[in-house]
């Protein structure tokens, strides 16, 4: 099943994900097939550019903050002297993430790429077609986010792959303004999971729901040593601060959005609509089941929400695209790290609290924010 976004995404070159500081090392990981290619062909000019790290895995050596490979063009040496089939897999199907699922293949994209976040701003409505993958990109080898081996619910799974066109086409109907669709869908992932939890909007549950929401944020600032990705965690401390009494109130919040938000939102709305279109379009939301899956959805899109009235509110203009782009890129830059989306520390704290209390307060948080 592939998105008419992921079809829409054309690459431009700008070398921004070929940045070391920018990415997750992962994407600089060379996988075997390609490797095999290229020692078997004895490409020297490539293999002495590969070292391997401690986990074992082969890797583009960088240069500085950058792959080796990047030209001073800021263009790809591999691909221009080599072509396309030379490059790692990883790097030809970035910014697109592959899935497998009983359904077969799933195709999303992450938005750390301004490029891959215009597509779901030039997309109307995402639809869906069965158009082969090899049509858009051709790997070496396959790997994908779910493998046969791995192991998983499959129950879980199976009755995620009914729900998924449903939840889809919920999320996709514009009678209803967004924010009553996400709370459909929070009652009824809520239901998947079999919980029992009732969702509700008292003060308390909006407070406990801002709680989770900065101790996930202050969870993931304190990751920031050990990656890449401090400009966005730097981002990250100030929508802190917006949840943070001590600096900036939830009503302060409220009103920085009725300033600078309210009046364009409903023209960007289709934007978010395609961003969560897109999330539940990764293996994310079946991994650890529905509930779990729109709970880190909606924290997400609460940050991009956040991020969006900062953005607005410092530049003193009215939401507009490049508003979006910057709050997309930004949360899920801060958040996202290749395959392992969340860190196992914000998976930590959502369990800790109960993966059913924690989609109760997210479906809160989606209608306050
Ligand atoms: S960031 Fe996006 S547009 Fe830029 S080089 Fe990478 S994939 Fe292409
Ligand atoms: S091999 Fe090319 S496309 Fe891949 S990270 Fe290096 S410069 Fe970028």
């Amino acid at each position: 099943m592939i998105g008419s976004h992921v079809r829409a995404f054309r690459c431009r070159a700008c070398g921004y994900c070929c940045y070391r500081n920018k990415v997750w090392d992962s994407y600089l990981a060379v996988d075997e097939g390609t490797l095999a290619k290229i020692t078997g062909e004895g490409i020297e000019d490539i293999t002495k550019n590969i070292c391997t790290t401690q986990n074992q895995v082969k890797q583009l050596k960088c240069s500085g903050n950058q792959c080796s490979f990047l030209n001073k063009n800021n263009l790809c040496h591999i691909n221009l002297q080599y072509g396309y089939e030379y490059l790692p897999d990883a790097c030809k199907s970035y910014p697109r993430i592959i899935g497998v699922s009983t359904r077969g293949l799933e195709i999303s994209l992450v938005f750390l790429c301004r490029e891959a976040i215009k597509t779901i701003i030039s997309q109307n409505k995402i639809t869906f077609s069965d158009e082969k993958l090899t049509d858009l990109i051709l790997p070496n080898n396959y790997h994908y986010e779910l493998s046969s081996d791995d192991e998983y619910d499959l129950q879980l799974i199976k009755k995620y792959f009914e729900f998924l066109p449903k939840a889809i086409e919920g999320l996709q109907n514009r009678c209803l303004p967004l924010k009553q669709r996400l709370l459909i869908l929070g009652e009824e992932s809520l239901r998947l999971s079999e919980c029992t939890e009732t969702i509700n909007f008292s003060a308390t549950s909006i407070r406990d729901s801002l709680g989770i929401l900065k101790e996930i944020i202050i969870s993931r600032i304190g990751e920031a040593d050990t990656d890449y990705t401090e400009p966005y965690i730097d981002n990250l401390k100030k929508i802190r601060g917006i949840i943070d009494d001590n600096t900036l109130s939830l009503a302060e919040y409220l009103r920085i959005k009725e300033t600078f938000i309210d009046r364009e939102y409903d023209k960007y709305e289709y934007v978010l609509e395609n961003y969560l279109v897109n999330f539940m379009t990764t293996n994310i939301y079946f991994f650890n089941g529905a509930a779990f899956g729109y709970t880190m959805m909606m924290l997400l899109l609460a940050s991009i929400q956040l991020f969006m009235a900062g953005y607005a509110a410092f530049y003193r203009r009215s939401l507009d695209e490049e508003i979006i782009i910057l709050a997309i890129q930004n949360v899920d830059t801060a958040f996202f790290g290749h395959m392992n989306w969340f860190s196992p520390k914000i998976t930590a704290i959502i369990k800790k609290h109960g993966i059913c209390h924690s989609a109760k307060m997210a479906a809160a948080l989606g209608q306050v924010l």
